[in-house]
């Protein structure tokens, strides 16, 4: 089944280097889907590393003329505004591609441009400085240099506002960028592009490639120019770009794969805990790094807290994202659902209960689960589901509960959940995770430096920090 997805900002669906798009007419193409029909939406043709390489090379020419901060602090803000002014349009193909409800595509549009109005307050902090001291009789300045040419590898569940925290990074310090988007999701980038082919920026300055995965990651690992290699992603590709960008010190961000633990103790307010965790859990279906994957209740409360979420998880509404009053969209595409239905199949035969949900709903739909008595061997418990399943174990022991939190190699996002503030201090402190709710489920937000302990990942996105990451500091002492 075709259906073409019509947009004014899709044109010619191409890549982008020196300053346009460029077409590829005799690249092989690759279908994109609307994952809650099935459809073909759009074809798009597949680049490898001869345009990878060309991407790059159009980036390293941008950096010979480099952007002042004056400069970069109004395509920051110009950015921000296109994307705001064009929201609903880049939200409805942002929807179409990656299935999530409209309402959380408009909703990361917003979220995208706030990383582009943070990082424009942080360009006075990237400012020369003069050393105070004057050790060994000289005058010492530290330059923040932009590192050079940034690669920036993004997946398929926040198309836009993934990109975002990488790319307002990388302006703020004045680094070209080469994109590379999720083959699955690479319309709406290709659309965000069309927005920035018309702010005017400098050709080279930012650049868009999409296809061979592999050939084009080994070139962001090996070309000279690339001098920061930033990745959100699976654990997996993580660790295979690290092995590749070593023999070449290439400065690395990885935004990797979470297991996160959702604490709830027998003092909590269970009405806010049950709240938070239907927002935090079902945003882009349970496909996002922070949302909650173990959920751990006091026994105290765990009978009144499942039959609260359950009762929620039956009301949400199930569909296509363009549709009013849906909750829930489709997973990705059959191999998200085949591994959803692995991690359910694989807790009931270890003796979990499924409450509500837990079978198949057709095409790449999976119905809004709860899972109770789960266990630590269980797959569900182990790797995330990266699906609409709540997986809840409760416990006797407070002291059990926060050990089992932590016994992960993952370290994104942890949610604790007490009235008691001493004990939330606590626990906190016990947490190797890079954010920790306390009675709330709130992700990432522009302002705050965000990422991952641990297999989580290294580097930081959001706030000055964000920033620093596509910083060189040359330190000059002057005679
Ligand atoms: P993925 O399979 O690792 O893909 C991520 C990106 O890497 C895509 O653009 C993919 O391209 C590309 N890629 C795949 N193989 C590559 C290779 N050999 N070299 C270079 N690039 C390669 O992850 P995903 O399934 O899209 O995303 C889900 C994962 O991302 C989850 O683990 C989730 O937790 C994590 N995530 C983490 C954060 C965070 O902030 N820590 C945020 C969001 C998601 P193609 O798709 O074209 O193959």
């Amino acid at each position: 089944m075709t259906a073409p997805l019509t947009s004014p900002l899709l044109g010619a669906l191409d890549g982008y280097w020196d300053g346009r798009f460029q077409p590829r007419p005799s690249a092989p193409r690759i279908d994109v889907h609307d994952p809650a029909t099935g459809a073909v939406i759009a074809r798009v043709p597949t680049h490898g590393a001869d345009e990878a390489r060309l991407a790059v090379d159009s980036a390293a020419r941008a950096l010979a003329s480099p952007l002042d901060r004056a400069a970069r602090g109004r395509v920051l803000a110009a950015i921000e505004a296109s994307l705001l002014e064009h929201r609903d349009a880049l939200a409805t193909i942002l929807t179409t591609e990656n299935g999530k409800p409209l309402a959380e595509a408009r909703g990361e549009i917003e979220y995208a441009a706030g990383f582009f109005r943070d990082a424009a307050t942080h360009l006075d902090a990237l400012a020369p400085v003069t050393l105070a001291a004057r050790p060994r009789g000289l005058t010492w300045q530290v330059h923040h240099r932009p590192a050079g040419v940034a690669a920036l590898i993004t997946p398929w569940n926040f198309p836009i506002g993934m990109l975002a925290k990488k790319l307002a990074g990388a302006i703020a310090a004045g680094c070209p960028s080469v994109v590379k988007p999720s083959e699955l999701t690479p319309l709406s980038c290709i659309a965000w592009f069309t927005l920035l082919d018309g702010l005017g920026l400098p050709p080279g300055f930012v650049n868009l490639v999409f296809g061979d995965a592999p050939a084009i990651g080994a070139v962001f690992c090996s070309h000279p120019a690339v001098r920061v290699v930033s990745f959100t992603g699976s654990t997996a590709v993580g660790r295979l770009l690290a092995a590749q960008a070593a023999p070449n010190f290439k400065r690395l961000s990885l935004e990797l794969g979470g297991n996160a633990p959702f604490l709830v103790f027998d003092d909590a307010d269970v009405d806010l805990a049950v709240d938070a965790l239907l927002t935090n859990k079902f945003r882009c279906g349970g496909q996002t790094c922070v949302c909650a994957n173990r959920v751990y209740v006091g026994s105290g409360v765990a009978d009144r807290f499942v039959d609260a979420v359950a009762a929620r998880v039956r009301a949400l509404v199930v569909g296509h994202g363009l549709d009013e009053g849906v909750a829930v969209g489709p997973l990705i595409d059959h191999k998200g659902v085949a591994k959803v239905t692995d991690h359910v199949r694989d807790a009931v035969a270890r003796g979990a209960r499924i409450v509500t949900g837990g079978v198949p709903a057709g095409g790449a739909f999976f119905p809004p689960t709860v899972l109770t008595g789960v266990t630590s061997e269980m797959r569900c418990a182990n790797e995330e589901t990266f699906g609409p399943v709540v997986a809840i174990t409760a416990f006797d022991d407070e002291e059990a509960m926060v050990e089992a939190a932590d016994a992960t190699p993952y370290g994104l996002a942890a949610y604790v959940f007490t009235r008691d503030a001493a004990k939330a201090e606590r626990v906190v402190a016990r947490l190797h995770f890079g954010h920790v709710g306390v009675n709330t489920g709130s992700g990432p937000t522009p302002e705050a430096p965000f990422g991952g302990f641990r297999t989580s990942g290294v580097g930081r996105e959001g706030g000055l920090e964000g920033v620093l990451e596509f910083i060189e500091l040359q330190t000059v002492p002057h005679g």
